[in-house]
């Protein structure tokens, strides 16, 4: 046989969660086409002599549709050995919408997600009205990795209702035209339907997006209508319930009797929050008692602290104060002119220090909380454990701010923060990464370009859980990144390396794989910034058979596929 190429002296990790063996992979035709010791040859043969061979890294949870058509690659994502991913998340897609209102679509994106208007106007030629004309978009772009999608509410909603989206109940006319419009959706090959029903979720000028207009009633019909095609998985950016029992009780009944009743399976992000420490095993249980009932329902979790990240040249969460403000819109040279001015820098910390003193952070505002310097870390290498803002000031017995200040002017403004805001519990975060219905994805990447950079999270398995703690067995950890999301969205043949399966494979070194630390660079569209990084370790990932990165350098291939959904693929 004649191999296209051949992966020789690798340990194999088949994503199965079986233990390691020693073998050769060839790959033809995009395929795996045998797994043992080949002697053949091939036309390209990567030797992988202590290196692991497995399975691409699936990511459930991303919001690439915009990035999509101005990066054919698939940063910061394929730079972590992801080679599938799912975007649509959150009742954000691109379609259906027209040309004409492609302001609409933007207005629930562009504050929501973070991704700046300027870039989405520059970098989307726009060809699609339909979601099956949006898929054909996907399909024709050039692609590093593979992409599945799913259609968003608040898009959807958008296109049906137009202005009225944002304001208004749909009625029983809206509602059965976007009924047909999700059955349209799902057969072109839409992996699911997904909705927001967060309070963070808003448009440039703080209204809610579309999806948080709809009533239950609508949801319901709109996932029933996937239920009746037997297709499709429900995505949603759950309600904040608080600490509320009731509001609990009754969201939770209302997520359990939807699985039940139209037999989709329900997805959702999930978080750890210190204010409620045991919140999440009710949402854990839920999925637990919805499978006892009959239904499904799995939950997507983090691998680590999700963190707001902050520096003088983003956003920090003083800017909105007095004087801070007017200092922050200077330009960086002016703003570190008038850090230096010992007066200035005064009041300024006298601001933020009364600020934090009248600061009490609203239910759900992630975002908008005032900082707690116990939970802001300088991040200064790729791995925890890091040194909070709070233990610095007390050792050099100065105000936090001051120690904020003073790390920034030492770095021309560039050093980074990190802002916890949940999952602060890593015995937690291992407890869910491990439950048996949770799933290690939720990057967002693509998503809150410059405030958020989680599209490590999967080489943060790999380096900190498995290699620093121990706390994971490599296969354990291998299976949770490939087989079990392949499984929970349908991937069909992919997520586990078997002859006759798609070629998405990752090489790797277990013992030097690290993500980098995140770098803030303007080469959006329009030259709009966003967070990046990259990771070490890593000496190929390849896709559909084809080596896309070699040391994480793109090698100029592209071989990316769209993955349409049941009904389609
Ligand atoms: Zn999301």
């Amino acid at each position: 046989m004649q191999y296209d190429l051949i992966i020789r002296n690798g340990t194999v990790i088949d994503g199965s969660g079986m233990a390691r063996f020693r073998a050769d992979i060839g790959v033809a035709g995009g395929r795996i086409a045998a797994i043992g010791r080949l002697r053949e040859s091939a036309r390209e043969v990567i030797d992988a002599e202590g290196h692991v061979v497995a399975p691409g890294i699936i990511d459930g949870h991303t919001h690439m549709d915009a990035q999509v058509f101005w990066d054919a690659l698939g940063t910061s994502s394929c730079w972590h050995g992801v080679t599938s991913v799912v975007m649509g998340n959150c009742g954000f897609s691109l379609a259906p919408c027209g040309e004409r209102d492609k302001h609409l679509v933007m207005r629930n994106l562009e504050r929501a997600e973070d991704i700046a208007r300027e870039a989405m106007e520059a970098g989307i030629k726009w060809s699609w009205e339909t979601f099956a004309q949006y898929l054909d978009a996907v399909e024709r772009a050039p692609k590093g990795i593979n992409y599945a999608a799913y259609m968003g509410h608040s898009a959807l909603r958008t296109y049906v209702m137009g202005e009225r989206a944002f304001s208004e109940e749909a009625t029983e006319a809206d509602i059965e035209a976007m009924k047909r419009e999700v059955r349209d959706a799902i057969r072109a090959g839409a992996i699911g339907f997904t909705t927001s029903r967060s309070s963070t979720h808003e448009t440039a000028d703080r209204r809610p997006v579309a999806s948080r207009l709809a009533s239950w009633e609508e949801v319901r019909q709109l996932v029933g209508e996937m239920g009746e095609l037997n297709a499709g998985v429900f995505e949603i950016a759950g309600e904040q319930t608080g600490a509320d029992p009731e509001r609990t009780r009754d969201y939770l009944g209302r997520l359990k009797a939807l699985a039940l009743e139209t037999g989709v399976p329900v997805t959702f992000g999930q978080f750890a929050h210190r204010r409620y420490p045991d919140d999440w095993r009710q949402y854990v249980g839920l999925a637990d008692e919805t499978a006892q009932a009959g239904g499904r329902m799995f939950i997507q979790v983090h691998s680590r602290p999700v963190n707001g990240v902050n520096s003088f040249q983003t956003t920090m969460p003083f800017d909105s104060l007095p004087m801070w403000r007017e200092i922050r819109k200077l330009q960086l040279e002016e703003q570190k002119a008038a850090l230096r001015n010992p007066e200035t820098r005064r009041k300024l910390v006298e601001i933020a220090r009364e600020r934090r003193r009248s600061a009490e952070p609203k239910n759900g505002q992630l975002f908008a909380m005032g900082p707690d310097f116990q939970w802001w870390w300088v991040a200064d290498k790729p791995l925890p454990p890091y040194r909070s803002v709070a233990e610095i000031a007390a050792e050099l017995n100065q105000d936090p701010v001051d120690v904020i200040i003073d790390l920034a002017l030492k770095t021309d403004l560039k050093q980074l923060f990190f802002q916890t805001v949940a999952n602060e519990n890593q015995d937690h975060v291992l407890e869910m990464m491990r439950h048996p219905r949770c799933v290690v994805t939720f990057s967002d990447s693509g998503a809150h370009v410059s405030q958020l950079m989680d599209s490590s999270l999967q080489s943060h398995v790999l380096s900190y859980w498995v290699r620093e703690k121990q706390a994971l067995r490599l296969e354990e950890a291998i299976r949770m990144l490939t087989f079990v999301p392949a499984s929970h969205w349908g991937l069909g043949e992919r997520g586990l390396l078997r002859k006759g399966w798609a070629a998405d494979i990752m090489i790797f070194d277990p013992d030097k794989i690290t993500p980098d630390l995140p770098e803030l660079v303007y080469d959006l569209p329009a030259g709009a910034r966003r967070l990046r990084q990259k990771a070490t370790g890593i000496m190929a990932t390849i896709v559909n058979g084809e080596v896309v990165l070699r040391n994480n350098q793109h090698t100029g291939a592209l071989p990316g596929r769209l993955l349409r959904g049941p009904l389609a693929a």
